[in-house]
Formats: structure tokens, C-alpha cells, sequence
């Protein structure tokens, strides 16, 4: 399986090298003519969503991710790559976010919880997280939730978490994103 890592800003290496490790071919996409290649699944990286979105109007892959993304392409979005999907950004997800929803004195925490489907407790590194404080849709499912707030959900082939798996050594969120991928 070939995955595609968006590489426009943010922490996309730590995805890059979880996926490597895992057995995964990756690809970093800077241009479109690097999303042209042939992916079988693709993952949103943290950062800094603003700046993201305007890379992703600028180099005009906005439409083209947007597009594979709404016709069934695999997709994991951490922290900032979640606000991308989500409503009034990319508009895959019918998800609604609150940004920097911690604030910035708690902006940054680590914690244990469990995500549904994924089984066991497991390392959750907030940054600078959102949270998802509204559901849009009922085929969208809540996974996972931190002191009463949405933390991971999944609306078919997009799965989303406001925590960054990628710099906590454990490897069952990307599991559960490959399994998403091999099921396609
Ligand atoms: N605060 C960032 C944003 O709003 C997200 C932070 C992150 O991705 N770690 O885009």
C-alpha cells in the first residue's frame, strides 16, 4: 500500500517514518504533481490549519484532495489535518471544530483514553488541539472523547484525531488507519 502524506507544513515526518516502520511505501506531496501519483490512502498531518489551507488553494490541490477524499479515498487527518476536513475548511467531514479549543495556558497535555475499534487505553498528545464540539451527520461516529469532549471519529473513509499518535511510540491508530485501507 502506497500512502500519500501531505507535506505542505507541520509534523508530516513523524507520519512519514510511523508508516515506514510499519511497512508502508510513503510519498510526500509538495505540488500536484506529486498527488497525481497512484495512493491507496492519504493522512492530514498537525500544524498549523491556516496556513495549510492557503498552501492547498495556492498550489491548486484543494479541489483535486477535496474530490479523491469525497470519492472514497482513505484519509487521516491529526489535529490541524482534522480542521482541514472538517466543515467550512475541506468540507469532507460533517464535523464542526473548535480551534486552539484547550487555550494556551492548557494548549499542550498528554493523557490516556480509549478510541473505539482501536481497544486498549492509549497515549493521546494534545497541541494546540481542537476538539469537535458538533457532529453533522449521523454516519459520522464518535471514537473517542476527553473530559466530555470529541476527540476521534470516523465518517466512513475519513478518521480524524485531535491528539498526534505519531509522537507517542505506539502504533494502533495507524493500525486502525491501514485496516481502513486494506478494507477499501
Ligand atoms: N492550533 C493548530 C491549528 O489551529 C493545530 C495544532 C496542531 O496541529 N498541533 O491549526
Amino acid at each position: 500500500m502506497r500512502i500519500a502524506v501531505l507535506a505542505l507544513q507541520g509534523a508530516f515526518i513523524e507520519h512519514e517514518q510511523r508508516l515506514q516502520q510499519m511497512g508502508m511505501e510513503t510519498f510526500e506531496v509538495r505540488q500536484l504533481a506529486d498527488w497525481l501519483q497512484p495512493k491507496d490512502g492519504l493522512i492530514l498531518p498537525g500544524g498549523e490549519s491556516t496556513v495549510q489551507m492557503r498552501l492547498l488553494a495556492q498550489l491548486g490541490l484543494f479541489e483535486p484532495v477535496r474530490d479523491a477524499i469525497l470519492h472514497g479515498l482513505p484519509v487521516f487527518g491529526t489535529c490541524a489535518g482534522m480542521i482541514l476536513l472538517s466543515e467550512g475548511y475541506l468540507s469532507t467531514m460533517n464535523i464542526h471544530v473548535r480551534r486552539n479549543a484547550y487555550g494556551r495556558q492548557l494548549g499542550s497535555f498528554h493523557t490516556e483514553g480509549c478510541v473505539k475499534g482501536v481497544g486498549g487505553h492509549l497515549p493521546m498528545t494534545f497541541i494546540r488541539a481542537p476538539y469537535i464540539d458538533k457532529i453533522l451527520s449521523s454516519d459520522c461516529q464518535v471514537l473517542a472523547e476527553v473530559d466530555g469532549h470529541i476527540v476521534a471519529a470516523q465518517q466512513n473513509n475519513q478518521f480524524v484525531t485531535s491528539f498526534h499518535p505519531e509522537l507517542d511510540s505506539d502504533s494502533r491508530i495507524h493500525q486502525h488507519f491501514l485496516r481502513m485501507v486494506a478494507g477499501r
